[in-house]
């Protein structure tokens, strides 16, 4: 019973690379790596401890002024580097990727080819780091601004999608000229321990790029560190909280990437087939456990039943079980815990009278060894309710009516977060006035994912965040200001 188990034999070995050497343990607590396919251990890792954070560190610092003054022509041809081992690699990381966290196989070739996206565009800024001059006021004098790198970036990535996370921070902070201390998360550790053995395979030097695999405690150590300029954070707003008073002691300037309950709006106008599949994806991606998923239907009313019907039918034909398998397009979620916090949450919702149209157990049979949820959709939910308002984190989608563009708009700004939103209509003027509406960091019409490309800025508002990653903006977070003035009278 049950289904494949990954082979240990596979996975990367190597928790720490430090200065460029590969290191087999860290001086840490041992982790068992759960996989949540099967509920089996994969393997144990000696994670990382403060004294492997110092070290860290000191090797980014000591790299930090060489790899700084790297003209930029240099740093972008190692970069571009870079992205054809990631391209030539992506197959090979696929099984890791699965392995880590039970996301789907299939995906994984686009999840090593985004990564080397991600580089490739950031290279492309690495050779035209420019400032500005300001015409200055009150006096002859020549003014001008320039773009520095911080120096040293502290990276915390989640485990529902590391390598992705990790090289959206990693690309603009190298281009700009940073070094990095990367904190690969214990729950999914394999990806980016792989990714920063193909960064030092791609010519990098020693110290540019080094890795900590570990937990909370060393996340902590990374932020208290003085040898760290900048902390990137991605993951949940408890995290961040705790990230805020652990920074506030050295004012340490952290830019958040959180979690989201991205309101998805389907207009009477809209495409409804497609508005169906993509409003599905918001269940089905990185198995529902994906920040910027759709997760909070707004419906029309005068389509609101048939768009739950074609909904329904088509979560029934998406297949759930093996991720190993090529047929497979969702896995499981990541833990025992996860699973009984999601089910909990659609309990409640069903206590508090939503309606609940599909999914909502635990598979059993062959699934049963894993932590497996079929696609859930709750309808009639109460927009005040807790899974209405709370992120989920599971394949769960919630559906509400509206009656009115007015009573839509206010619905899905009607929350503490604001990552993403999708509106769903074949009326331009209804599109852009709507978006333009949205308190949401990124906004997509009839799309469902599209827009998570590195050419563009992605990054919440309220409780989901702030700064940008991806496109300038992307690129100006791991740099600092300065201006330079210069008195020209005589
Ligand atoms: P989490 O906040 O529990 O953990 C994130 C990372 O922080 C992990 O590496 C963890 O080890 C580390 N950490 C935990 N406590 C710490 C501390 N006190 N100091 C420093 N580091 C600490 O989040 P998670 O469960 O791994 O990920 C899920 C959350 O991440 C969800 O809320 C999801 O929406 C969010 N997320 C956001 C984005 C985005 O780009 N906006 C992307 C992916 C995930």
């Amino acid at each position: 019973m049950g289904f494949q188990h990954p082979s240990r034999e596979a996975l990367p070995r190597h928790p720490l690379i430090i200065g460029g050497t590969r290191e087999a343990a860290g001086h840490g607590a041992r982790h068992a790596h759960v996989y949540p396919g099967t509920g089996g251990i994969t393997a144990e890792i000696a994670l990382a401890d403060a004294g492997d954070v110092d070290r860290a560190v000191a090797a980014a610092r000591a790299a930090a002024p060489a790899w700084r003054a790297l003209p930029g022509d240099q740093r972008r041809n190692l970069m571009l580097k870079l992205a054809e081992r990631m391209e030539a690699e992506a197959q090979a990381l696929a099984p890791m990727l699965t392995a880590e966290n039970g996301s789907i196989l299939i995906a994984g070739p686009h999840m090593g080819a985004d990564a080397a996206q991600k580089f490739r565009y950031f290279a492309g800024w690495a050779d035209k780091i420019e400032g500005r001059t300001i015409a200055t006021w009150g006096g002859p004098a020549h003014d001008y601004v320039s773009y520095e790198p911080w120096g040293v970036v502290g990276i915390i990535v989640p485990w529902n999608g590391p390598l992705f996370a990790a090289t959206m921070v990693m690309a603009p902070a190298l281009a700009a000229g940073n070094c990095v201390v990367i904190k690969s998360p214990e729950l999914a550790p394999w990806s980016v321990m792989r990714l920063v053995e193909i960064i030092h395979e791609a010519g990098f030097p020693a110290g540019v790029v080094n890795l900590v695999t570990g937990g909370a405690d060393v996340g902590a150590a990374m932020v208290s560190h003085p040898g760290i300029d900048k902390i990137e954070f991605i993951g949940s707003g408890a995290t961040a909280r705790k990230i805020l008073a652990n920074a506030a002691q050295s004012l340490k300037p952290v830019g958040l990437e959180l979690g989201g309950k991205s309101a998805v709006l389907v207009f009477a106008d809209a495409d409804l087939q497609a508005a169906a599949r993509r409003g599905l994806s918001g269940a089905v991606s990185a198995n529902g456990q994906g920040c910027v998923n759709g997760t909070r239907l707004l419906v029309e009313r005068s389509i609101y039943e048939p768009y739950l019907q074609m909904l329904c039918t088509m979560a029934g034909h998406v297949k759930v079980g093996d991720p190993f398998a090529m047929d497979c397009f969702m896995g499981p979620v990541i833990s025992q815990n996860a699973l009984d916090r999601i089910q909990g949450m659609v309990r409640r919702g069903r206590d508090g009278g939503a309606r609940l149209l599909c999914g909502g157990e635990r598979l059993g049979g062959d699934h049963a060894p894993g932590y497996f949820l079929p696609i859930t959709v709750l309808a009639d939910v109460a927009p005040d309710s807790e899974i209405a308002r709370d992120e989920v984190f599971g394949p769960v989608l919630v559906v509400t009516p509206f009656d009115s563009e007015e009573e839509a708009i206010g619905q899905a700004n009607d929350s503490s977060y604001g990552l993403g939103a999708y509106i769903h209509t074949q009326n331009l003027a209804r599109a852009h006035r709507v978006a333009g509406a949205m308190q949401a960091g990124q906004i997509q019409v009839n799309g469902s994912g599209e827009a998570m490309t590195p050419c563009v800025p992605f990054g919440g508002m309220k409780q989901s965040g702030h700064g940008r990653l991806g496109g300038l903006e992307g690129l100006r977070e791991f740099q600092q200001v300065k201006n330079v003035w210069v008195n020209l009278a005589a």
